[in-house]
């Protein structure tokens, strides 16, 4: 990061993108503000999401916790349950933490400066760069995705954006451009820039105004910039949920650390190397968990499907199970389980996999 605070002219790069900045940005309701709590919410939320599928979130979170102390104080289920669709439940979990430690060692305000929201929980270079800026007007460039892109194609950098190794040469270059005196401005519009005019995929070459400097342009590389290697090929799991369900009951569980969807509501699981749950495994299954089948309900098996996760791919089938009498409390114990109404479980902040299953497929 630059510690230059002289103000000197701004370059071609970042003129351009000022002169570009107010013509073209969308009107966020996180740009209206300088409160660094509203910030670090949207920019929580918006890491590896979508503006227009967060944009929701934001309001749901800023009207239902106006506050760090309000956010602090909601129990975790309920912050998780706001935050179902979203994916990346971890992020969700540490936003839950960080505004408890705001609060707690930092008596409700964020820390001012870049070092400073670094020693947060959760809060990494991005975040931190740029709550500093737009909130406090400190002069640090911001890394994400948009701004790898445009830096690669207009100055010609070829290494590869995800080994962590090259980010320190984007950020000295983005040091170098970013201007002492409009630090939130350059950030906000490197950004958009990125979003809307260099995007990765047909980027508005031919109306851009960095064209006749663009190295990417210039040399017929727009396609072939930014490198990016391929992340390694995701691993398939097999989840076969066994949906179990007495009278009015259905049993679920919370599931635990070190797995995905850590403190979100699933159903009883089995997980096998192949696609199928054989009538055998199923039978074993309920009969470990003391359970009887109520055979005048068979129910077949949904298709399975599938969910796409960073790492990972999840082939899941529900096996509705109707047992004929309710679990008995040992056993619920032992897996984990608790038996809720439909409404209660509606409630449950659970993977959106499950949440679809039980919107479609329990009355
Ligand atoms: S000319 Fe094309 S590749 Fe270069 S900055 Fe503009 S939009 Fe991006």
């Amino acid at each position: 990061m630059t510690n230059n605070s002289v103000a000197t002219a701004p370059t071609f790069f970042a003129a351009a993108l000022l002169e570009w900045y107010p013509r073209h940005r969308r009107d966020l309701p996180w740009r209206h503000t300088r409160d660094p709590y509203a910030i670090w919410l949207s920019e929580v939320i918006l890491q590896q999401t979508r503006v227009k599928q967060g944009l929701p979130y934001y309001l749901d979170f800023i009207s239902s916790y106006p506050t760090v102390q309000d956010l602090a104080a909601a129990p975790e289920d309920e912050v998780l349950r706001h935050w179902q669709g979203l994916g990346y439940y971890s992020r969700a979990r540490n936003m839950h933490h960080t505004a408890q430690q705001v609060v707690r060692e930092y008596g409700g305000q964020f820390p001012t400066t870049y070092a400073g929201l670094l020693q947060l929980r959760g809060v990494g270079q991005y975040t931190a760069a740029a709550i500093a800026s737009f909130a406090f007007d400190e002069q640090v460039a911001v890394l994400d995705g948009n701004v790898f892109r445009v830096l690669a194609r207009v100055f010609g950098l070829t290494q590869d954006i995800a080994v962590p190794a090259s980010r320190k040469v984007f950020q000295q270059l983005a040091d170098t451009h970013i201007p002492a005196d409009q630090p939130a401005e350059f950030n906000q519009a490197i950004m958009e820039f990125g979003a809307i005019q260099c995007t990765p995929a047909k980027p508005d070459c031919l109306f851009c105004p960095l064209q006749s400097q663009c190295f990417a342009f210039q040399h017929g590389m727009v396609s072939e910039l930014p490198v990016k290697s391929k992340a390694k090929a995701a691993r398939t799991r097999h989840f076969h949920y066994l949906v179990l369900r007495h009278a009015d009951t259905v049993y679920m569980r919370k599931r635990g650390p070190k797995d995905i969807w850590e403190g979100l509501y699933d159903f009883h699981l089995q997980e096998t190397d192949t696609a199928e749950l054989s009538a055998t495994e199923l039978l074993t299954a309920v009969d470990a968990l003391g359970g009887q089948l109520d055979t005048s309900r068979a129910e077949e098996p949904t298709q399975a499907l599938r969910h796409v996760l960073s790492h990972q791919k999840v082939e899941a089938k529900f096996h509705p199970v109707w047992l004929r009498e309710p679990l008995p409390a040992q056993a619920l114990a032992a897996a984990g389980l608790s038996a809720f109404s439909r409404s209660q479980a509606e409630e449950l902040p659970k993977p959106i996999l499950i949440a679809n299953y039980i919107n479609k497929s329990i009355r």
